[in-house]
């Protein structure tokens, strides 16, 4: 990893960074690039617009690791409210949450709990209900919520992260759920017996488990989704898909908001399902570290922001 990345994947988790940076409003401005504003409606609104070029949007409202069950349960009755809105704008939109934000540290039972809730509300509304995935302390706690609410909810998936070391076992172990997986590289600081410390080894291992989730799907266990900006990674997987005889329909791929959207634009209107990620709310600043981390230039637009 190199030290720009873990350094401001350490700065992440600085309650001290965190309250300096929320308040500054260059910073405000350059978060602006990845999200379209703190409040609900302006991630609507930015969805509406995404929908009339034909992409698909996913919804989170920020905030991880939550200290008390109450602050989860308003996180559950929030998202409760935001699928009505979905449907009743007729957005079409899909909702990804953290297993944290829902209270995972102090209860899985309540968490469990929250989820199913969640599930329920998105089948009920036509939407569609995604777990990210946290570091790795969290995986076999948010694999084994997965396994209950796949069980039961049909329009659910989870993220599963490319650079750990676990991972093909842990697809295999999903696949007579017929999961619905949106592989993504994985965006924490993790060690290297748990990860891999090369980017280079988490491409590869990304290509090989696509490729393994496109012969899945195939024959009808698995939906696999492709979670990453990485282009060159993409066309291949798409030229595979085609060698496979994997319809366009049969696979989506999902990218940040803010983040290659001319090439967003460019798969979708070459055939491709595409969904876009709107982040909201106001608690951005763990996040927005790990996009920082992702692409340790991004710090210049801190800097310009300064001046802007
Ligand atoms: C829809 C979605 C959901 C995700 N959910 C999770 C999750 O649940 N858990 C998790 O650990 N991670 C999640 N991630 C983040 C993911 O793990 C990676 O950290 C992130 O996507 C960057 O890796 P990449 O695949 O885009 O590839 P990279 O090889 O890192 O990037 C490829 C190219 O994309 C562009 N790019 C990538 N990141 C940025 C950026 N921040 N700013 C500007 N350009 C950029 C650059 O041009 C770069 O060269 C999610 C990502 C997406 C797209």
């Amino acid at each position: 990893m190199s030290i720009s990345r873990s350094v401001l994947l350490r700065a992440s988790k600085s309650p001290f960074l965190n309250r300096q940076a929320s308040h500054r409003a260059f910073v405000k401005r350059a978060v602006k690039k990845f999200m379209p504003g703190e409040t609900p409606a302006e991630a609507i609104e930015a969805a509406l617009k995404l929908a009339a070029e034909g992409r698909g949007s996913l919804f989170t409202k920020l905030g991880e690791n939550l200290t008390s069950l109450d602050d989860a349960i308003a996180v559950r009755d929030h998202y409760l409210g935001f699928f009505d809105q979905l449907k009743a704008q007729d957005v079409p939109g899909q909702v990804s949450v953290k297993p944290t934000q829902l209270g995972l540290d102090l209860s899985q039972r309540a968490c469990a709990e929250h989820l199913d809730a969640l599930a329920a509300k998105a089948s009920a509304t036509g939407s569609f209900l995604w777990i990210d995935m946290e570091d790795s302390s969290y995986v076999d706690r948010t694999l084994d919520l997965y396994r209950v609410l796949k069980a039961k909810y049909d329009r659910t998936g989870i993220a599963i992260q490319a650079y750990l070391r676990r991972t093909p076992a842990d697809i295999d172990s999903l696949m007579s759920l017929k999961p619905v997986i949106r592989l993504v590289k994985g965006a924490y600081a993790e060690p290297p017996d748990v990860a891999f410390a090369a980017k280079s080894e988490t491409d590869l291992a990304y290509f090989d488990l696509s490729e393994r989730m496109l012969e899945r799907a195939l024959v009808g266990e698995c939906t696999p989704i492709f979670g990453t900006h990485d282009i060159s990674l993409l066309q291949r997987l798409i030229a595979r898909a085609k060698d496979l005889g994997v319809a366009d329909g049969q696979y989506e791929i999902h990218m940040l908001y803010g983040i290659r959207d001319g090439d967003q634009r460019r798969l979708r209107s070459d055939g491709r399902v595409v969904r876009t990620l709107i982040s909201y709310g106001a608690s951005w600043y763990p996040w927005y570290m790990r996009r920082l981390a992702e692409r340790p230039a991004n710090v210049w637009f801190v800097v310009k922001s300064m001046f802007a």
